[in-house]
Order: C-alpha cells, then sequence, then structure tokens
C-alpha cells in the first residue's frame, strides 16, 4: 500500500509539474510575443526617424544582425534590404503592413517570410516622403522558446522529481502509519481517518458476531464435556485421517492415557487390529461395530461416520463394556438350561411313577413308596418353582415388600423352630445364642436368608451334629452368624457356591432336597439390604457364614 501511495504521489506531481510548464510556457509565449511587438514598434519609429533625417547616409555602415530593415519607395519598389540584394526583390507595395501603413502611417503583420524561410514579424511606417521603412524581426515560435529553455526547464525538473520522490515516501508513511496502527481489538476506538469509519464499524459488528458465536460454540463444547465426562461408555471423536479430536475420561481410562492423547492418532494410544479394521471401515463411510477384548473385559465398538458435504468429516466411536452384559446374558443362558433341567428329572420320575400306578403294575404294598417318592418329587418341584419366582422377583429388582424393623434374634427362632422336626430326624442339635436386634429390611427375604443359612446348617451336617445361630450387635452391624459341624466345603468351592445351581456335591443336594438356589438367594437378599456375607469353612470340620447388616 505504501508503495502504492508513493507512486501515486509522484505521478500526480511529476504530471502537475509537466503541464504546469506546458501552460507556462504558452503564458510566456504570449508576453514574449507582446514584448517583441513593442521592441519592434519602438525600433521602427527610431529607424523611421533616422532615414528621414538622413536618407539612404543611414543605411551606410549600418550592423544589425538581429533584425532585417527594408526601405520601400512609395510605388512599393524596394529601395534598400539589409538582408537581400533589394534590386532582385519583387514590389512590397501589397505587403499586408505597407497597405496598412499607407492608410493609418502604421503597419503590422506576421507570416511566414518566403525569402528568410521563417515566421516573421513585420512593422512598418509611413515616411513624411511617402517611402516605408519596415522592420522585420524572426519571431519565436513555443517549440522554439521551449527548446531555448530545455536546459533551465530540465534542471528544475530533475530537481522537482527528486523533492517529489521526498515528499511522496514521507506522506506515503504517515498515511499509512495510522492504518498500520489501527486498534483492531477495539475498532470504534480509532478515530484517525473518518472515511474508514464504515469500515471499522463492520469490523467492530463482526467481532461481535464472532465473539457471540465463539460463546455459543465453547457452550456446546462444555456441555458436550460435561455429558462425556460423566458418561461410563467411551466416546472419542477422530478426524477423517483418524487423529484424535477429543476423548471423554473413560475412554482415556480404557486405553490407558489422558486428554494429552488429542491431536495424536488413535494408533499412538491403541493398536488392536480390529479396532483399526471398524475406523478404516467408518473412515470409509461405513457404520461398523466389532467386540473386542482389552485387558480382561469386553468391549462394543461402534464407529459411526460424520458425512458433511458427501465426503467422510470424521468418525465418532463410541467403546460399551459388554462384560457384565455378557455375563448376564450368559448366565441367563445357563439359568434357563439349568432349570429346565432340574425340571425335567422331579417330572419324569413324576411321569414314571404315575404311569406304572395306572398301568396296574406296583404291588398294592408298594402303591404307598410310590405315592410318597411322587409326593416328595412334586415337593422338590414345588421348592424348586418357588425358589426360582423368588431369584427371579430379586432379579427384576422386585423384593416382594417394605423395608420394615426386623427383629433378627426372633426370626431365628421361629426359623429354628421351624426346622426342628427336620433337625431331629437328621439328628443334628440346634442352638440360638445372642440377643434381640432390630434390623430394618424386607421380612420376607430377612426369612429368606435366615431360612437357607440354617437349613444348609442341617443339610449338610452329619449325625450328631450341632447348628449354633447367634445374633449378635457390633457397632454399626448387627450379624446373624450360622455356624454348624457338617461336611464343610473344599476352598475351590467356596467362591462359587453363591452362583445358582452350583453344589459342591449334587447328588447329596439332591438327596436332601436342595434346590441349588438357596445362596443364590441369600446373596441377592443380602445385597439388597446393603450386608455383607462372610464364609469359614474347613472341610468334615464344619462351616460359620455370617451375614452383618449396616444399622
Ligand atoms: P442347595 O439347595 O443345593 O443347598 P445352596 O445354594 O443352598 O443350594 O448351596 C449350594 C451348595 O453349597 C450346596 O449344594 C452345598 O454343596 C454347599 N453348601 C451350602 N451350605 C453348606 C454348608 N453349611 N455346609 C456344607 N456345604 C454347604
Amino acid at each position: 500500500m505504501t508503495k502504492r501511495i508513493f507512486r501515486s504521489i509522484c505521478l500526480v506531481a511529476i504530471s502537475i509539474f509537466l503541464v504546469s510548464i506546458f501552460l507556462l510556457m504558452i503564458v510566456l509565449f504570449d508576453y514574449f510575443s507582446d514584448v517583441q511587438k513593442r521592441q519592434l514598434r519602438t525600433q521602427t519609429a527610431l529607424a523611421a526617424q533616422g532615414v528621414s533625417e538622413n536618407g539612404s547616409a543611414y543605411f551606410e555602415g549600418l550592423d544589425v544582425s538581429d533584425c532585417r530593415i527594408t526601405w520601400i519607395a512609395a510605388d512599393g519598389t524596394v529601395l534598400f534590404d539589409t538582408s537581400s540584394d533589394s534590386s532582385q526583390m519583387e514590389n512590397h507595395l501589397k505587403r499586408e503592413e505597407i497597405q496598412e501603413a499607407s492608410v493609418s502611417g502604421m503597419g503590422e503583420s506576421s507570416r511566414y517570410s518566403v525569402t528568410l524561410m521563417e515566421r516573421s514579424l513585420y512593422c512598418a511606417k509611413l515616411l513624411p516622403d511617402g517611402t516605408f521603412l519596415r522592420l522585420a524581426v524572426s519571431q519565436n515560435t513555443l517549440l522554439t522558446l521551449i527548446l531555448g529553455m530545455t536546459q533551465p526547464i530540465l534542471v528544475i525538473f530533475l530537481a522537482s522529481v527528486v523533492f517529489a520522490f521526498f515528499l511522496a515516501s514521507r506522506l506515503s508513511k504517515r498515511i499509512v502509519k495510522p492504518l498500520n496502527e489501527l486498534n483492531l481489538e477495539e475498532p470504534l476506538k480509532n478515530e484517525e481517518y473518518d472515511e474508514l469509519s464504515p469500515l471499522l464499524r463492520r469490523i467492530d459488528a463482526q467481532q461481535r458476531q464472532i465473539r457471540r458465536q465463539s460463546e455459543e460454540l465453547r457452550q456446546k463444547q462444555r456441555e458436550f464435556e460435561t455429558v462425556t465426562q460423566e458418561m461410563s461408555e467411551g466416546i472419542v471423536l477422530l478426524n477423517a485421517h483418524l487423529t484424535i479430536l477429543s476423548i471423554n475420561p473413560a475412554a482415556a481410562r480404557l486405553f490407558g492415557t489422558d486428554a494429552t492423547c488429542v491431536g495424536g492418532h488413535i494408533l499412538s494410544v491403541c493398536r488392536n487390529q480390529e479396532l483399526q479394521e471398524l475406523l478404516n471401515d467408518a473412515a470409509k463411510g461405513n457404520s461398523a461395530e466389532t467386540h473386542v477384548t482389552l485387558g480382561e473385559e469386553k468391549y462394543q465398538l461402534n464407529a459411526g461416520p460424520v458425512i458433511a458435504h458427501g465426503e467422510v468429516s470424521g468418525i465418532v466411536l463410541l467403546l460399551l463394556n459388554v462384560t457384565q452384559k455378557d455375563k448376564a446374558e450368559q448366565l441367563r443362558r445357563e439359568f434357563s438350561a439349568n432349570v429346565s433341567h432340574e425340571l425335567k428329572t422331579p417330572l419324569h420320575t413324576i411321569s414314571g411313577c404315575a404311569e406304572l400306578l395306572s398301568d396296574g403294575l406296583v404291588k398294592p404294598e408298594d402303591v404307598a413308596r410310590f405315592s410318597t417318592q411322587i409326593y416328595a418329587e412334586a415337593q422338590r418341584m414345588i421348592a424348586l418353582i418357588s425358589d426360582i419366582l423368588r431369584i427371579s422377583e430379586l432379579d427384576e429388582g422386585n423384593p416382594g415388600g417394605k423395608h420394615e424393623p426386623v427383629d433378627l434374634y426372633e426370626l431365628a427362632k421361629e426359623t429354628l423352630a421351624d426346622l426342628s422336626e427336620k433337625a431331629a430326624k437328621a439328628e443334628v442339635t440346634l442352638e440360638l445364642t445372642g440377643e434381640s436386634a432390630y434390623v430394618t429390611g424386607i421380612p420376607q427375604l430377612m426369612q429368606s436368608i435366615v431360612h437357607n443359612l440354617c437349613d444348609n446348617a442341617v443339610k449338610y451336617n452329619r449325625r450328631h451334629g450341632r447348628v449354633t445361630v447367634d445374633v449378635s450387635k457390633n457397632p454399626g452391624t448387627v450379624c446373624l452368624t450360622v455356624t454348624d459341624t457338617g461336611i464343610g466345603i473344599p476352598k475351590m468351592h467356596q467362591e462359587r457356591i453363591f452362583e445358582r445351581f452350583y453344589r459342591v456335591d449334587k447328588s447329596r443336594s439332591k438327596e436332601v432336597g436342595g434346590t441349588g438356589l438357596g445362596l443364590s438367594i441369600v446373596k441377592h437378599a443380602a445385597k439388597l439390604h446393603n450386608a455383607e456375607i462372610r464364609l469359614q469353612s474347613v472341610p468334615e470340620e464344619g462351616t460359620t457364614i455370617s451375614v452383618c447388616f449396616p444399622v
């Protein structure tokens, strides 16, 4: 811009200078022509005086170089001429200045002289003797004037050009300086040029708009971050070249990285082959899904392309931890298979016995035994179905009752009373120790806990064994502890006995009427009451299971 202003100023200055010189020359030419005419008139008058007094003697020894003097007779014959041979010259009577002088005494004209071959200025005066004296000078043309002044004009021109360059340089810098120093952060505070006001107002309006839009974007970004920060699912935003644009804490944790990976390639945080294939697929514009195992967890990965103007501009990668879901799915499948299997066995027995009875193939003395077996199997099925129903209710988060204060000691007492007959049959002694202790819980579930633990302690006991139930108050908890002197549980099974249908000894369990769901119900119910289960068991010595409820 500085250069442009500099060039423009120089051009304007030089143009003005040249036009001025030209106009000045015209004015000077006019002025000089006037001066020349006046001088010629004066000289003509002086020479006429000399000729009228001295006649032809005036011309003797006359040395004139600047002008031409011609003496013309009254009839137009040239009597004398300083430039040419007068005898050779034609009659001058018809010359314009002579004609005018013969009328008014003085005549002037200007024309191209064929004799001198240049433009001349003529002035003629009528002498008292009727002759004419004419003086002629060659007249300056504009060109001759300009040529004559070439040298001074050139000197002035050069000086002016240097001066113009100097001034233009300073002016252009001075004009541009305020523009360079414009405060674009606060455009309306600049007061240097009024002409810039519309532009500055527009910049100000645009800046306000940009600020508003940036704030909106920041707000959206904050909202997005707040949402994704709290999500347990991992979210990664990538551009089309698989560079990470954003990663939420869950995804960063999963890849064992942090927010510093933003700006890097996804390969720098995870080199999993399936993930790469998934992302390459998404980069081609296809939504894709895959399952991968990262560490000990299973993840479902969903990659969706973000398409703008028909091109993939980014990829959204969603990582869902499906370990629990998979486990639950598997448990459900196993549960269904187990339920079918568990129900099939008693049904087969019932069906077999009933068939034999209906075909009359059972001896009369055996009818009672068959009927008892049908009854026992039916009871087992009822127990199994009621356990299945209870566990399904717990699975669905429907515990079937309200929380209310329950005296655990009283509950244990009732349970032991219920089991007394069974215990007596098994020759197991029941004992209750401790004190009355209230716990807030769902009575049916508390009853399930106490019953299942005490029932197992009786079932898996030995002859002349003992079951001790203790209810004790501890700081912050109330614990129910069921100790038996039974067969105990080997270490390797201790973790798994709380799983559905898991039994250490399947045949023994069936023999004693177990469903394999008792401890599973205990675990679920305890969890619902935030209670903690502890198990201690030594094979052939006995088992102690305690459930501690928070108070
Ligand atoms: P079940 O209906 O078969 O008793 P449970 O879920 O109540 O099912 O128990 C699971 C398994 O844990 C039982 O089959 C048994 O092998 C073992 N078990 C439970 N309680 C005891 C205990 N007090 N002593 C020894 N083994 C036990």
